[in-house]
């Protein structure tokens, strides 16, 4: 397995490679950049078939994780972890401890969030034993609601602000009275997105692969059913995937009738020449790491003393973001999403590190 000429290798700072035989722990941390602060990103949990694969995953995943927090103006770093293993048939009290442990060695340059395989519950049980994870504090959330951590709220709220920018670019008005929007994944960020866009008189299809889910949206919100054939390819105004990546690709993209895709999901693009895709089909791509950045923003400010509105006004910048990304982009010719990495690598090096993240205090951080 190489590590330095590995093809997803970007000149990372800092790996490290975690074995606990007595609890089967294998991990690996990642942090990629720093030059913004100490770097923040989840711990995934996944049954890698290989070592390579984990390897690959946390490589790219990291480097993510910079130019996500970047974009979105915090003074954090990009890092991510991940842990071998089946979460429902590895995972342990005795096992989340241990990568406690190893996060506590590494001093604070890396602190992790829950991310797939992963829960605020096992965060908090990594929390026995480092001050380093986030996203798990009990706390006035950013829209005054009480919240536990879940990062969820704050990304689906800059999710539609995000989606707002993209309509006020392309279609030149604030009012989503009428807007038909398709979303693809009702859970966390879905649903609370799909409640926003209703609150705003937009109408909805959704579909999800868990019935429940579906019918909730059908119930609560009088979205309509759409089938999972259909809803990417619905002649709406946007659609918004909210389920899983790699939805936008070469079966896919001609096959597209909205005018613009604004969703919540990570990694949506199949390979970066579908930015190109998209622009030449004149839909208007809200880059996913530009516009699903709210949770990283909300989990930033949770060991700060900032106020509910200093957390809410700065999801509301992704707005800002992202029209400078659609402007960029039609003056130059080039995709959203090139633009947007470029945008990312500008702030980070224009910027001096911030004093970053404030350790948790351990054990009892609920
Ligand atoms: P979630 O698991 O709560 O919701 C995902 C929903 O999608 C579930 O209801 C699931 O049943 C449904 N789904 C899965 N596969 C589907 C398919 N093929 N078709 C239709 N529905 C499908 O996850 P979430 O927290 O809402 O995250 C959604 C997406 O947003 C993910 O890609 C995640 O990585 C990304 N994201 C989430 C956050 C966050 O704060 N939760 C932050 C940034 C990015």
């Amino acid at each position: 397995m190489n590590v330095f000429s590995h093809p997803e290798f970007d000149n990372h700072e800092h790996l490290s490679f975690f074995c606990d035989p007595e609890t089967g722990l294998k991990a690996i941390v990642a942090i990629h950049n720093t030059s913004r602060g100490p770097a923040l990103g989840g711990c995934r949990m996944f049954p890698y078939a290989t070592d390579e694969e984990a390897l690959r995953d946390v490589l790219r995943l990291s480097r993510g994780m910079t130019y996500k927090s970047a974009l979105a103006n915090l003074d954090l770093g990009g890092g991510k972890s991940v842990i071998i293993g089946d979460p429902r048939e590895h995972k342990t009290e005795a096992l989340m401890e241990a990568m406690g442990k190893h996060l506590e060695s590494l001093g604070g340059r890396y602190s992790a969030a829950e991310d797939s395989g992963t829960s605020v519950a096992d965060l908090r049980v990594m929390g026995r034993h480092t001050r380093y994870v986030a996203g798990i504090a009990n706390r006035t959330g950013f829209d005054g609601n009480p919240s536990n951590g879940d990062p969820s709220p704050a990304t689906a709220y800059g999710t539609f602000i995000g989606l707002k920018a993209a309509v006020r670019h392309k279609l030149g008005h604030d009012d989503l009275t009428g807007l038909k929007v398709a979303i693809q994944g009702v859970g966390n960020v879905g649903f609370r997105l799909a409640r926003h866009l209703r609150e705003a008189g937009a109408e909805l299809w959704v579909h999800d692969i868990h019935q429940d889910n579906l019918q909730r949206a059908v119930d609560e919100l009088g979205a309509r059913p759409a089938s999972a054939e259909d809803i990417l390819f619905l002649p709406v105004d946007v659609v918004a995937p909210c389920a899983m990546g790699a939805v936008l690709n070469d079966a896919s993209i001609p096959k597209l009738k909205a005018g613009i895709i604004a969703g919540a999901a990570n990694n949506l693009l199949d390979r970066p020449e579908h930015d190109a895709m998209l622009k030449q089909q004149d839909i208007l791509y809200a880059p996913d790491f530009a516009i699903n950045a709210g949770g990283i923003i909300d989990v930033f400010y949770e060991r700060t003393d900032a106020t509910p509105e200093t957390v809410r006004k700065h999801v509301d910048t992704i707005g800002d973001t992202l029209t400078e990304i659609f402007n960029r982009s039609d003056r130059t010719g080039l995709p959203t999403g090139d633009i947007a990495n470029e945008l990312a690598e500008e702030r980070f090096q224009k910027h001096t590190a911030g004093a970053g993240l404030a350790p948790m205090r351990l054990a009892g951080t609920g």
